[in-house]
């Protein structure tokens, strides 16, 4: 089975593409909805964050969200220790996730595949880029957030074009029909590959 990484900045339009690739039935994986969930149910992990961020890190059994948020915007350690116990056991997840899967290929989508070093386990990476204009727009518009804010978020994201040159497959998402060609064009390919 092949892995296919699925990357790309805030707003480039990752989830919009990821359910497009699905529609035309291929199997998916999102690193980040994983991530949420298994903060909330695996116990090691669940007390590695609370030694990490005390206490308040669960409310009522739940992850703090807004907590650890603020703590971790501006502490760049911080978010380095989170990502370091999270990202383990993601991996450990999708590779059991994989097992059950008889898919040639499966698409693992997360905004820091290079950033993470997830892009090592994949066999071809895929990015999705956008025009700025377009990405501030449509973050405004999804998260109901400034403009300012916006770009505070995207100011801790690696640029585009280190993304592009690490990348096999790059679809820019400006217009969505022309998005979908593109999706399909790959998703032709991907099929092709398997015969490898
Ligand atoms: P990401 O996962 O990369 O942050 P999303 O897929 O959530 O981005 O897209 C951000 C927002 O922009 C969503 O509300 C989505 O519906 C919208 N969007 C994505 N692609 C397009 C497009 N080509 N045209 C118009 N709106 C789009």
């Amino acid at each position: 089975m092949k892995i296919i990484g699925l990357t790309g900045g805030i707003g480039s339009g990752k989830s919009t593409v990821l359910a497009l690739f699905k529609a035309l039935g291929a199997v998916t994986y999102v690193a980040d909805t994983e991530a949420k969930k298994l903060m909330n149910t695996d116990e090691e992990l669940i007390n590695q964050i609370v030694k990490l961020f005390g206490e308040k890190a669960y409310e009522q059994g739940e992850l703090n969200r807004s907590y650890i948020s603020s703590i971790v915007f501006n502490n760049e350690e911080k978010l380095n220790a989170l990502n370091a116990l999270v990202h383990p056991k993601v991996r450990e997840d999708f590779q059991h996730f994989i097992k059950n899967q008889k898919a040639d290929f499966v698409i693992y989508e997360t905004a820091i595949l290079f950033e993470s070093g997830s892009d090592q386990f994949c066999d071809y990476v895929i990015t999705v880029i956008a025009e700025m204009a377009h990405k501030i727009e449509r973050i405004m518009k999804r998260d109901s957030v400034s403009e300012t804010q916006v770009l505070e978020r995207m100011k801790n994201q690696s640029a585009d074009d280190f993304k592009i040159k690490k990348s096999d497959f790059v679809i820019r998402n400006n217009h969505l029909e022309d998005t979908k060609n593109q999706i399909f064009t790959i998703f032709e390919l991907l099929k092709k590959l398997k015969l490898k």
